[in-house]
């Protein structure tokens, strides 16, 4: 089994924008500008930004963030986003999901300037994505995609199956490895829910990407000798023996099923860190395109 490591992945993601920063700003250009919006003070949310911006730091980019209340109005939210795509000095903006109950996270996704929609997750950007087109692709599959391309993974014509069919994660990264492309052309199966033997199917994968937010879901019995694994999953669970009283746990029972696999993101350290580089691309790119650099 090798691991497919994040943060060795993620950190050549970085050092390559890293050389591309210093190089604007040698020009006397200003570094691109990623700007996040926080709305109230939910634990993993507060730690997803924080890290975004320090990677933003990391990499030379500049990043602003704007947190709002908890119960701050849809109205209040809008105006904001407003402001931001109308601010030329900022090439990305992220709203951090999830957002609370009063405010309808669509009508707010569709209000972001999908020229600065750096999460894919406009239906524009969706779109656009499906077609094949260049288009921002959301960040967590996007890292995926990555990933594959750093550990050079054959994916042509296996069978992928993705459980979970969210907008953010699973359905992307089915089309994405559906696609015809150097890590796509797979034969993909999108499982869910309301699935039926799951297990069975993906005993019959080749690849597997997790993304349920079940911690420890996926078994050793439930996968075949040689496929790749890869998990998406973050939940926090309490554990008293770490000083924030939980740790972060993945959809796949690592312990058992790296044992038969051929290759495995392994969580903390894996597709967690290919998102945030996926992120400062996709910022990099809302940059160029905006500035013709
Ligand atoms: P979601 O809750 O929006 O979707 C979960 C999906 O899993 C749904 O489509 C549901 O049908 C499916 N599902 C639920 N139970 C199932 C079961 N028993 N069998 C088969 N399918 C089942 O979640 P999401 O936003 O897609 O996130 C999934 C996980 O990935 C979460 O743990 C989340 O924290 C994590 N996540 C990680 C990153 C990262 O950067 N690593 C980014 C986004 C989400």
């Amino acid at each position: 089994m090798q691991l497919l490591d994040g943060k060795i992945a993620a950190q050549s993601v970085k050092d390559r924008l890293t050389e591309e920063v210093k190089k604007l700003v040698s020009r006397g250009l200003r570094p691109p500008h990623l700007a996040a919006i926080l709305v109230g003070q939910n634990g993993a949310s507060e730690t997803y930004v924080a890290s975004k911006i320090r990677n933003c730091a990391e990499t030379g980019f500049r990043s602003s963030l704007v947190r709002m209340d908890e119960n701050v109005s849809e109205e209040a939210l809008k105006a904001e986003i407003a402001r931001l795509n109308q601010d030329d000095s900022v090439d990305g903006i992220l709203v951090q999901l999830p957002l609370p109950k009063q405010i309808r996270e669509d009508n707010i996704i569709q209000l972001i300037d999908p020229d600065k929609d750096v999460d894919g997750f406009h239906p524009m950007n969706t779109g656009r994505m499906v077609q094949g087109l260049p288009s921002y692709i959301p960040a967590t599959p996007y890292g995926i995609m990555m990933l594959l391309e750093h550990y050079k993974i054959d994916t042509q014509g296996k069978h992928a199956v993705v459980i979970g069919r969210s907008n953010i994660v699973g359905r992307p990264i089915s089309v994405l490895l559906n696609q015809d492309g150097p890590r796509g052309n797979c034969t993909v199966t999108v499982c869910h829910s309301r699935t039926r033997n799951l297990a069975e199917i993906c005993r019959q994968a080749d690849i597997i990407v997790a993304a349920l937010g079940k911690p420890r879901f996926l078994k050793a019995d439930m996968v075949k000798e040689g496929s790749v694994v890869i998990d998406v999953g973050i939940t926090r669970v309490p554990d008293t023996t770490k000083k924030t009283g939980f740790a972060i746990q993945g959809d796949v029972d690592f312990a058992e099923v790296s044992s038969k696999c051929s290759y495995i993101t392994p969580v903390p350290g894996g597709v967690g860190l290919m998102t945030i580089a996926a992120l400062l691309q996709n910022t990099y790119h809302a940059y160029s395109r905006r500035n013709n650099t």
